[in-house]
């Protein structure tokens, strides 16, 4: 057996786990810049915790709230400008994973006066500013993740920047948070996290050690699936998501994702298709591509409760709802882009050009 295992975020997990820990907690830094998206983090409560925590422990910040999702370069460029001219030297981030993807960026960019090709190249002269991660949404796991992933103009994708440097100083989850989320959000970031578990698991960088981490994320998410299109979510489903996302997250900080988060990327880059639907809906085809040449597909459909593959597939697409039109000339743009990833080296096996458009056109047949 031969494996690495990193993990290097102060993880504090529970109800009012800010209020709990915040104060006693010592902060990376003397002053914060917080980095959120427009206003959900205002009505979660979120960002009032933690201004209360700043306030009891004498740390003065700055607040940014014009994250949107899918960050650009352009928006997290933006961003460090201001950070800079606030002189704080910490970041915190909280929401989904747009405004804690930009926090990671921003921590780079406000110490690292760099072009865009450097930034991507996870080497950076300065150490990244430290980063406090506070998810709202239970899906990405990027707060126990070292990537940022930003739109990218020059190649018209999502590009990830990918560095320890930039794993956070510690993360605060507190489910409560996601309580505010819409059914259509809870859905797609709890896809986005099975996502990362399954392909984590399947990942020709997969190790023994991250597997007991999927697994578990997999079966969690699959006795939460029952549940997700409810009106109200219960409490204890909400803990188990953002539980189960954290550990997807602890898989991919491992092995990266695969080719269905390399063909998710051009869905949401060019037609604004939720991360999390994107990866969706083109997970049954995903698994059915390599369903042939490995038995842990099936390990990963008993762990998420399903009969057979055609069950969970089924499962998912009620989950998802009626499925966008994609034209045959957009599917051959995609297959294009989406062979340029390196996620498709670590898939296993490694997919050619004719499987990805396959698994697009299956995946919008109608
Ligand atoms: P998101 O883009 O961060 O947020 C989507 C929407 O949900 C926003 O409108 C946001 O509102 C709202 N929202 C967030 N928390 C909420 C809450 N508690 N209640 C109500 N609304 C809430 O969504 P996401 O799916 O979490 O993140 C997607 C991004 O993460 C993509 O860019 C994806 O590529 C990236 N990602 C990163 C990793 C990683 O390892 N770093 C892994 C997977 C995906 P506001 O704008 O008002 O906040
Ligand atoms: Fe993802």
């Amino acid at each position: 057996m031969e494996f690495k295992y990193y993990m290097p975020v102060k993880i504090f997990f529970g109800e009012k786990c800010i209020e709990k820990n915040g104060s006693g907690f010592s902060m990376p830094g003397k002053k914060a810049f917080i980095v959120t998206g427009k206003s959900s983090a205002e009505k979660n409560g979120s960002l009032n915790d933690v201004k209360k925590t700043l306030n009891s422990i004498n740390i003065p910040f700055v607040h940014y709230n014009r994250i949107e999702p899918n960050p650009s370069v352009e928006d997290v460029r933006a961003a460090s400008v201001f950070m800079k001219e606030s002189g704080a030297d910490f970041i915190i981030g909280i929401g989904g994973g747009s405004p804690l993807d930009a926090a990671k960026a921003i921590a780079i960019l406000a110490v690292n006066d760099i072009d865009d090709d450097t930034l991507f190249g996870g080497i950076y002269r300065n150490r990244p500013l430290p980063v406090i991660a506070i998810p709202t949404t239970a899906g990405t796991g990027s707060e126990v993740t070292p990537y940022s992933i930003l739109a990218f103009k020059k190649i018209s994708n999502k590009k990830s920047v990918g560095c320890d440097a930039i794993f956070p100083y510690a993360a605060f989850l507190d489910p409560l948070y996601t309580a505010t989320l819409s059914a259509a959000t809870t859905i797609n970031t709890a896809v986005d996290a099975l996502s990362h578990a399954i392909e984590g698991y399947l990942s020709a960088r997969g190790t023994e050690v991250i597997k007991p981490y999927a697994m578990e994320s997999i079966r969690i998410i699959g006795r939460c699936i029952p549940e997700l299109k409810n009106s109200a979510i219960r409490n204890e489903v909400r803990e188990n998501l953002l539980y189960a996302s954290m550990l997807a997250g602890i898989v991919i900080a491992h092995t990266g994702t695969t080719v269905l988060h390399a063909m998710g990327y051009p869905l949401t880059y060019h037609r604004d298709i939720d991360h999390g639907r994107a990866n969706g809906l083109l997970m049954y085809h995903y698994l059915k591509f390599i369903e042939p040449s490995t038995e842990k597909v099936k390990h990963i459909v008993d762990a998420a409760g399903m009969k057979n593959t055609d069950e969970f597939g089924e499962t998912i697409d009620r989950l998802l709802g009626e499925k966008e039109t994609i034209s045959e000339s957009e599917i051959t743009g995609f297959t294009r882009t989406a062979m340029t990833s390196k996620n498709i080296a670590y898939t296993s096996p490694r997919p050619g050009e004719k499987d990805i458009r396959r698994i697009y056109e299956d995946s919008f047949r109608r």
